[in-house]
């Protein structure tokens, strides 16, 4: 997002917007900022008409509404910068080729110049028109060769374009996958790694788990510590997590204070086992902080599990881990419910 607006303009954007952002008690962090910069600028249309529409129908602004605005409308429009890096790369393929065309030209004259030059050569000549002749081949051949000097250079420039391009275009794919808040991957990846998974297992016959981590009384932290706070747990919560699982399992932050996490490769006890451990780590964890007035005296989860069937979509296997979920919420939170004990039921 470019902004081009004057100090003035700015200074009164930034005004409205904190009146706005009190209001409503939203936190003043950059990212709350920039949807209400967006808003009272009237830049973003559709931001304006989704706010507006918030304001009317529920009179109150959460942070999670500004979180999501902000996803939807602010992260770079990543089709754009993709048009770009098209556009990018057309213009190098433009000029390789012509690089290229302008020197087969220079090649082909070459060719036609040495021609001449020893068809000039059969003559009878003085030694002065010899000599001519060798200058002449020396510098048609320097000439070759700065030619081919310049080439590679060219070719080198831009296979350096193309190499900054390609680290672009990793950037916003990952950007593109990730949750903004915890850094953990998002459900949009999530889906495409559940079906890769999926197709996997069913090929070679393997187990494939899904749990959903469910933070027990989490509106409690953002009620007593704030949501900057509360952003800041979910933020340890996903670290943790990623840096408990194996490489091959995959983190996804699914919505507010729920992490999937596919588990390849492992079958429904072998889930249920690690579900046991991470609810146990996270029951044994110290969350206490220096500062006593933000003291959080521990996080638990409540988790449910649930194992893929061959040829069922994502949604159905969310559906029984929730179901797993609610029945650890429902029997008293911090523990791991699976889906054979929603049979057993
Ligand atoms: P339970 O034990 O039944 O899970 O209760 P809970 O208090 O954890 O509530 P629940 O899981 O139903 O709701 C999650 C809350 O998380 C609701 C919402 O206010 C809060 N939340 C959702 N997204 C965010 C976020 O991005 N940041 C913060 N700080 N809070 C969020
Ligand atoms: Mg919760």
């Amino acid at each position: 997002m470019q902004y081009k607006d004057t100090i003035e303009q700015s200074k009164e954007y930034l005004r409205l917007a904190v009146s706005h952002m009190s209001r409503f008690k939203v936190p003043f962090d950059p990212v709350n900022y920039s949807v209400w910069y967006e808003y009272v600028s009237g830049n973003n249309k559709e931001l304006r008409i989704d706010l507006d529409h918030a304001m009317t129908q529920t009179q109150s602004i959460t942070p999670e509404l500004n979180k999501n605005l902000f996803e939807k409308y602010i992260v770079p429009d990543q089709k754009q910068i993709l048009e770009k890096i098209r556009e990018e790369l057309r213009k190098i393929l433009e000029n390789i080729l012509k690089h290229v065309s302008d020197a087969g030209g220079q090649l082909n004259n070459f060719g036609s110049v040495i021609k001449k030059f020893s068809q000039e050569l059969k003559q009878d000549l003085d030694v002065e028109a010899v000599s001519r002749v060798v200058e002449g081949i020396l510098n048609e051949t320097k000439e070759i060769m700065q030619s081919g000097a310049n080439l590679r250079e060219r070719m080198q420039e831009s296979a350096d374009k193309v190499e900054k391009l390609s680290r672009n275009l990793e950037q916003i794919q990952e950007q593109a996958t990730t949750d903004l808040l915890t850094g953990a991957k998002n459900r949009r990846y999530l889906t495409t790694a559940f079906y890769e998974e999926a197709h996997q297992a069913d090929a070679a016959g393997g187990d494939l788990c899904l749990i959903i981590a469910d933070i027990d009384h989490f509106k409690t932290i953002n009620d007593t510590h704030g949501h900057l706070v509360g952003d800041k747990v979910l933020k340890r919560t996903a670290d943790l997590i990623m840096n408990y699982v194996k490489v091959r399992d995959i983190v996804t932050r699914y919505g507010g204070d729920e992490f999937v996490i596919l588990l390849p490769s492992t079958p429904l006890q072998g889930a249920v086992v690690f579900s046991e451990k991470l609810c146990g780590y996270f029951k044994n964890l110290n969350w206490k902080s220096k500062d006593k007035s933000q003291s959080i005296e521990s996080i638990h989860l409540s988790i449910g599990v649930a194992q893929y069937r061959k040829g069922e979509s994502l949604e159905t296997v969310i559906q029984r881990a929730d179901k797993a979920l609610y029945k650890s919420k429902q029997e008293g939170r911090c523990r791991v419910t699976s889906e054979t004990d929603l049979e057993a039921a």
